[in-house]
Parts: structure tokens; C-alpha cells; sequence
């Protein structure tokens, strides 16, 4: 079995690269590592302004540590009446240790009265293997922005991004729908369609 280390803590990314990953051809044969599982990891460094460059940090970072193939995302929301805010800083956009509640709060707020609610997720996957070649690989979805918030599901902006196409928000929606349309699901299929014609000449996967 191939093994990948995913370079992120954040455990609902973990469930949703699984998951995609159980839906594709290589289930079974592809397993994704979490950095849990080595000792000493360490935080990793994200101070790009692009989520590329940060992408490609991490998954850097990551392999090197590890000295295994590893693969890190970066995403966020992108709101079209905020030129863009909060982008990279999504995770950081009502200050450190905010909740995804005080998240969606502010960026409500935020667009009162904008009658423009057009936004989109992006999420750039970066995969960094035989110590210094990393591919990046991008996927975005596109939708608006909801009034308040509606569902359980998911994480993060989820309760309030309704993609093009529904009238659900992805927290109503949830994993059945977003692993087939979400930016992540869109990124990852890329980097699988990458590994599956790079495979052969990738010596320093580690098979198990
Ligand atoms: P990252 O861990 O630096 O990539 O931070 C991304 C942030 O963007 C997350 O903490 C969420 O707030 C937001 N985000 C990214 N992907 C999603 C998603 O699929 N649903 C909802 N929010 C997301």
C-alpha cells in the first residue's frame, strides 16, 4: 500500500481527503498519513501571501521532516464584494483562537447591505516529493454568500457558502455533495491524476 503523509493537523481536511480518496480507483491501495503519527512533528510555517505559496511551504516543510513524499493544502474563501478578504487570511480573519462561529459573524456583518454576495473557495494542493521537486495543483467553487447561517456540517465558512447550482449551503449539503464539487475535492483530483502517471518513478513513496 502507498502511503501519503497529509501535511495538516486540521482533522475535518483529513475526513475529506479519505473520503475522496475511498471514492477513487485507488481505494484500498492509497492511504493517507496524518502528521499525528510522527513523532515531534512540528508546527509548520505558513507566512506566504498566496495560497500557493503557502501550500508549497507546508507540503516543503513537511517532506523534509518526514523525508517521505508529502502533499499540504491551502484554502480559503474569497468574497467578491471584499475584493477578495479574506483569501489566505481565512483562518485567521476574526484574529487567533476565533471560532468558526465568530468567523461567519464578522464576515456577515461585513457585507450588510451588499447586495453582491458572489464568492468562491480556493484550495491549491501542493505535493512535495524527491526531496525538492513540489507540483501544485488548484481548484476553486465558485457560489455565494447566504444571509445567516444554515446546517451542521462541514467546518469553517460551510454553514454559509452556497455553491452555484443548489440552494443549500455546503452545512446542509455536507460530504456527499462537497466531496464531488468543493474546491478541495476539485485540487485533489488533479494531484491524483498526477500521481497516478507519475507513480512509477516515484521511489521515495513509502510502500508498506
Ligand atoms: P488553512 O488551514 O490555512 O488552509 O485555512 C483555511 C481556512 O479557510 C479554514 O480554517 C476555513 O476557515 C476556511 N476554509 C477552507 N476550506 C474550507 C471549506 O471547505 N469549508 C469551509 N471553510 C473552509
Amino acid at each position: 500500500m502507498l502511503q501519503i503523509l497529509a501535511a495538516t493537523t486540521n482533522k475535518h481536511k483529513i475526513q475529506e481527503f479519505q473520503a475522496m480518496l475511498d471514492a477513487t480507483v485507488d481505494a484500498g491501495r492509497v492511504a493517507i498519513l496524518s502528521p499525528d503519527t510522527i513523532p515531534g512533528f512540528p508546527e509548520l510555517v505558513e507566512n506566504g501571501t498566496t495560497f500557493e505559496e503557502n501550500a508549497r511551504l507546508k507540503a516543503g516543510q513537511a517532506a523534509r521532516y518526514a523525508d517521505r513524499a508529502a502533499f499540504a493544502d491551502d484554502s480559503g474563501l474569497e468574497v467578491a464584494a471584499l475584493n477578495g478578504a479574506p483569501g489566505v487570511y481565512s483562518a485567521r480573519y476574526a484574529g487567533d483562537g476565533a471560532t468558526d462561529a465568530r468567523r461567519i459573524e464578522k464576515l456577515l456583518k461585513e457585507l450588510e447591505g451588499k447586495t453582491d454576495r458572489r464568492a468562491r473557495f480556493v484550495c491549491v494542493i501542493a505535493l512535495a516529493y524527491r526531496g525538492d521537486i513540489v507540483e501544485t495543483f488548484r481548484g476553486e467553487v465558485t457560489g455565494r454568500i447566504a444571509d445567516a447561517p444554515r446546517g451542521t456540517q462541514g467546518f469553517g465558512y460551510d454553514p454559509v457558502f452556497i455553491p452555484d447550482g443548489y440552494d443549500k449551503t455546503f452545512g446542509e449539503l455536507g460530504e456527499e455533495v462537497k466531496s464531488k464539487i468543493s474546491h478541495r475535492a476539485r485540487a485533489f483530483a488533479l494531484a491524483t491524476d498526477f500521481i497516478h502517471r507519475e507513480l512509477q518513478t516515484m521511489d521515495d513513496f513509502e510502500f508498506v
